[in-house]
């Protein structure tokens, strides 16, 4: 890529130009998340159109998310891939930074950032899946310029094709999930995963994240402490039910898995009306709630090695509360 086409893109893009990673650190503080950076790292990616999978668009995010990595310093890696769906064969991009140089325990952070197709002109995926995305994105931030804690590795990964084409199933929907599920339990990091957190619609002014049913129950323990410490607990509860979502194929491959999902979108409190239309756009998101969730996310990987205290066992009778 030619030099001027590359600066015109980090404008573009608004990345910063790449910094070194400090090799170690004691990492951030919580407050360093910025929910307006996070809300701009989502307008950015709006304003890219949408995202639907197999299209130009998808490609043009991809290479956005792969340039705003590689200036955070990360090594980046776009991995493409064909796939069936209902419609033939599609290709599908995942977009992973990771932490130069590190190795041990692993804990992968997931979005996507591909858009459902055939909603509408408007519709512009600004809750799903620009929320988790930003979110993501302000992650990498914060950590690369304040160092991750020490015996971490850390990795953003940004799915392609979680929205299915027709109808969810075994060939239609998270296919980059599944992608990267199957590729890590056939390398030798399969033993380094420690938990798999996955972030989707966490942008609703009215935010109630809720973790599914099958959340592994000491990382539930550990995000609904790290709610507590921020003073933001009363956002976060346990689902009842279950959520097929990115962090399902890396449940059904044995990993901890957690997905932090606000499925109630829309118009009233409870009603989940924006979701898939054309009222997922900008205006229906809030900074202030991406600045909780990436806080209560920087917590918990700041206090990913220290033990559970009793008082935040995983007891299911707690986890309900
Ligand atoms: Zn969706």
């Amino acid at each position: 890529m030619r030099r001027g086409i590359l600066l015109l893109l980090l404008l573009v893009c608004g990345c910063r130009e790449p910094t070194r990673l400090p090799p170690q650190g004691t990492g951030p503080s919580p407050a360093d998340f910025s929910g307006e950076r996070a809300l701009d790292a989502v307008r950015r990616l709006v304003a890219l159109g949408q995202r639907d999978a197999g299209t130009p668009g998808a490609e043009r995010a991809a290479r956005h998310l792969s340039e705003c990595l590689s200036a955070l310093g990360l090594d980046v890696e776009v991995d493409a891939f064909e796939d069936a769906t209902p419609n033939g064969k599609m290709v599908f991009r995942n977009v992973i930074g990771r932490l130069p140089g590190r190795d041990g325990p692993l804990l992968l952070l997931g979005t996507h950032y591909d858009t459902k197709s055939g909603i509408g002109p408007r519709f512009q995926g600004a809750n799903d899946s620009g929320s988790g995305t930003g979110v993501l994105l302000e992650l990498a931030r914060v950590f690369s310029q304040a160092g991750c804690p020490q015996g971490l590795d850390v990795w953003w990964v940004f799915f392609d094709g979680e929205e299915c084409q027709r109808a969810y199933g075994p060939m239609d929907g998270l296919h980059g999930s599944f992608h990267l599920a199957r590729q890590l339990a056939r390398s030798e990091r399969a033993r380094d995963v420690r938990a798999v957190v996955i972030v989707d619609m966490v942008g609703d002014a009215d935010l109630n994240i809720t973790l599914p049913a099958d959340t592994d129950t000491e990382l539930a323990a550990r995000i609904f402490s790290a709610a507590r410490t921020e003073g933001v607990r009363k956002h976060f509860a346990l689902m009842r039910g279950g959520m097929l979502d990115d962090h399902t194929p890396f449940q059904l491959a044995g990993w901890p898995t957690a997905n932090l999902i606000d499925f109630t979108f829309g118009s009233a409190p409870g009603l989940n009306d924006y979701w898939h239309t054309e009222a997922d756009r900008l205006e229906a998101i809030s900074a202030g709630s991406l600045e909780i969730v990436g806080r209560v996310l920087v917590r918990m990987i700041l206090d990913f090695h220290s033990p559970l205290d009793s008082e935040q066992q995983p007891r299911s009778e707690k986890l309900l509360n």
